[in-house]
């Protein structure tokens, strides 16, 4: 079956490892070095701080074939620092603060503001198999999160934040084998997510 990694630089590996093997993942494991990232055949990038994720990233040499991996199809799922990772673009950030990249959009940091860095909201995601617009929305656990200021045109919005002041935000999208969430399945018990993401590395594997 197909190997799936989680990177294991900075943030919540552990969780995310937990959600992979329930979600029905055959093999899933951490990933720091650019030898265990030829080993596999999906990578998660955890929630966490990625301004950190990103200087452990290019001092443990992993940016750099973590791009090359990307661009050459490997699926990979951010959850929120995750996600910034996974920005061509990011607002918000130091100035030298690089990300990974492959997904076609603008990443705001740190974006619902201080009054509401934290809060949780249903979300209703659409566009992965096992989460259509029927079925029960997700538990949305978001921690000074990022949104999605913009995408491109080759680019799957799957949620939007569906009221209060941010309403309409985008915090879910899909590009190819790409996916990122702004918020965190990885602590809510529900693995719908994750379990989509599993199938993705299946079938990018046929
Ligand atoms: N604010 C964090 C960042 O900029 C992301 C927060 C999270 O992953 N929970 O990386």
């Amino acid at each position: 079956g197909p190997v799936i990694g989680v990177l294991a630089l900075q943030g919540d590996v552990r969780e995310h490892l937990v959600a992979l093997a329930e979600a029905g993942a055959a093999a899933a494991r951490p990933v720091r070095r650019a030898e265990e990232l030829a080993e596999i055949d999906g990578l998660v990038l955890p929630g966490g701080e990625s301004t950190t994720m990103y200087k452990l990233a290019a001092a443990f040499g992993v940016l750099e074939p973590l791009r090359r991996r990307v661009a050459e199809g490997m699926p990979a799922y951010g959850s929120c620092a995750g996600m910034i990772m996974l920005a061509d673009k990011i607002l918000d950030a130091p100035s030298d603060q690089e990300t990974v990249g492959g997904i076609d959009m603008i990443v705001r940091r740190n974006a619902f503001g201080r009054q509401n860095e934290s809060f949780e909201a249903p979300v209703r995601f659409e566009g992965l198999e096992g989460l259509d617009a029927d079925a029960p929305p997700l538990h949305g656990v978001f921690i000074r999160a990022p949104w999605v200021e913009s995408v491109g045109g080759g680019v799957q919005v799957l949620a939007r934040v569906e009221s209060g002041p941010a309403e309409g935000r985008i915090v879910a999208v899909r590009q190819g084998n790409l996916l990122a969430t702004s918020f965190h399945p990885e602590l809510t018990g529900d693995n719908r997510v994750h379990a989509g993401f599993v199938r993705l590395v299946a079938e990018a594997l046929r």
